[in-house]
């Protein structure tokens, strides 16, 4: 048994907050209340320290299978549990190309044997990523992946999107698409603007996203099926999916910790700046955040994405796209609060109940829901060491960032998977 005390319970479902404390007996929360006691349980002092449902990505990429030099399963777990995440969704552009069933049982066997936190896989839309024919979806789901994607690429066409949308309805699967024009996006490795002119850069317009979005809108409207906009980043296209949703389309989006944080004024000749979709203009980032505060966005999702040094460490052309993201999230999130623009409530919405909704599940705090919690400071100051990441990638923009507030303790299913300056952090 596991009992949380003195802890402020923050529970976006019933938009409560409070002191609470909570215990977990085996996976569950058996029991909430004010001044609880029970014989026997390990006792976490929440003391001054918020407690939400367990925080949930529902972007990642963890290499495994394939590039194991960049990350695994249990590193990539590991690094999600240090930035307070209890779920994780790896995309499937792994080597090779998660597209079928046995891929997915392999995933998921393996992340049994060695995560700290739950993996929920997404599998591939198309067969190998390739936008010609659709993977086998079913056998996925059966062996439990829990959405669909071509990440790393759009679905290649409006036809082959109509008929994943088509098939995955029945299914309750959301499609989730990679929003990017690469007839417009061709060639370029940073946003098209001055700094882009400035830095002798090719760039790519916010067009090449928000087309994309545009036809991904059109096509939800033929099908009925869910549609999720990954990694969004252009005002454009959120205006698209501020349309979408007040015609009552089933259409959802997620913002990165990066785009709402930085701009393309930030990039450098530094290939820990290149990712995709790449830093927008202020004007795009101011209009994210405003869509994060009124609800248009549904998730904050990391999209972290690891790259060891040998492939990043590179001229800013050759670099692959990516960042890493988990153990920087919750601290780039409180930024927002700090500064008034987002409120402590909605930004624990986007992490928890916000991401659950798109993948068609709930999260709560009560009683015979699973015990995982995500447990953490907004106060306490600390730096970002990327040396220190328990990523095998060192990959972040953010390396010797100073943040006020991050993750205290991560339980999944009732086990401690992290704990801020406990000894070691827990594996199970
Ligand atoms: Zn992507
Ligand atoms: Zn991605």
């Amino acid at each position: 048994m596991l009992l949380i005390k003195n802890g402020r319970v923050i529970d976006p479902a019933s938009r409560s907050e409070g002191a609470l404390d909570i215990l977990i007996d085996g996976e569950k929360i058996v029991r909430t209340g004010t001044g609880l006691a029970a014989e026997g349980a390990e006792i976490l002092d929440a003391t001054g320290l918020i407690v939400t449902p367990g925080f949930i990505d529902l972007h990642c990429h963890l290499r495994e299978p394939g590039q194991e030099l960049s990350e695994t399963i249990e590193s990539g777990a590991l690094a999600a549990a240090r930035g307070g995440f209890t779920a994780i969704c790896p995309m499937p552009n792994t080597q090779p190309v998660h597209d079928n069933a046995s891929v997915t049982r392999s995933m998921v066997d393996r992340a049994k044997a060695v995560a700290v936190v739950r993996v929920w896989p997404i599998g591939a839309a198309s067969i190998g990523s390739k936008g010609e024919a659709l993977a086998e979806i079913s056998a996925m789901q059966d062996a439990g992946i829990v959405a669909i994607s071509d990440d790393g690429k759009p679905v290649a066409t409006a036809r082959l999107l109509r008929q994943a949308m088509d098939y995955c309805g029945p299914l309750g699967l959301p499609v989730i698409d990679h929003c990017e024009d690469v007839s417009l996006a061709a060639g370029g490795v940073m946003r098209e603007g001055p700094r882009s002119i400035r830095l002798g850069l090719k760039g790519m317009p916010a067009a090449a996203e928000s087309t994309c979005v545009g036809r991904d809108v059109e096509v939800a409207g033929l099908t009925g099926g869910r549609l999720h906009i990954a990694h969004l980043s252009a005002r454009s296209s959120l205006e698209l999916v501020r349309a979408a949703k007040s015609k009552g389309l089933p259409v959802t989006c997620e913002v990165t910790p990066h785009h709402f944080t930085l701009t393309d004024e930030d990039v450098q000749y530094d290939t820990r700046y290149k990712m995709n979709p790449p830093l927008a203009s202020r004007e795009d980032r101011d209009a994210l955040i405003a869509g994060l505060a009124d609800g248009t966005v549904d998730a904050i999702a990391t999209d972290h994405a690891p790259h060891e040094a040998a492939l990043k460490d590179v001229e800013f052309d050759r670099a692959p796209f990516g960042v890493t993201g988990f153990e920087t999230a919750i601290g780039l999130g409180l930024e927002l609060v700090h500064a008034g623009k987002l409120s402590l409530l909605r930004l624990v919405e986007l992490f928890t109940t916000g991401p659950a909704r798109v993948l068609g599940m709930q999260r709560r705090i009560a009683e015979n829901e699973p015990g995982d919690l995500t447990i953490f400071s907004t106060e306490q100051k600390w730096t970002y060491r990327a040396e220190e990441s328990a990523s095998k990638s060192r990959n972040s923009p953010f390396d010797g960032r100073e943040f006020r507030g991050g993750p205290a303790a991560t339980i999944v299913a009732g086990r401690i998977a992290y704990q801020r300056n406990g000894t070691t952090d827990a594996h199970r």
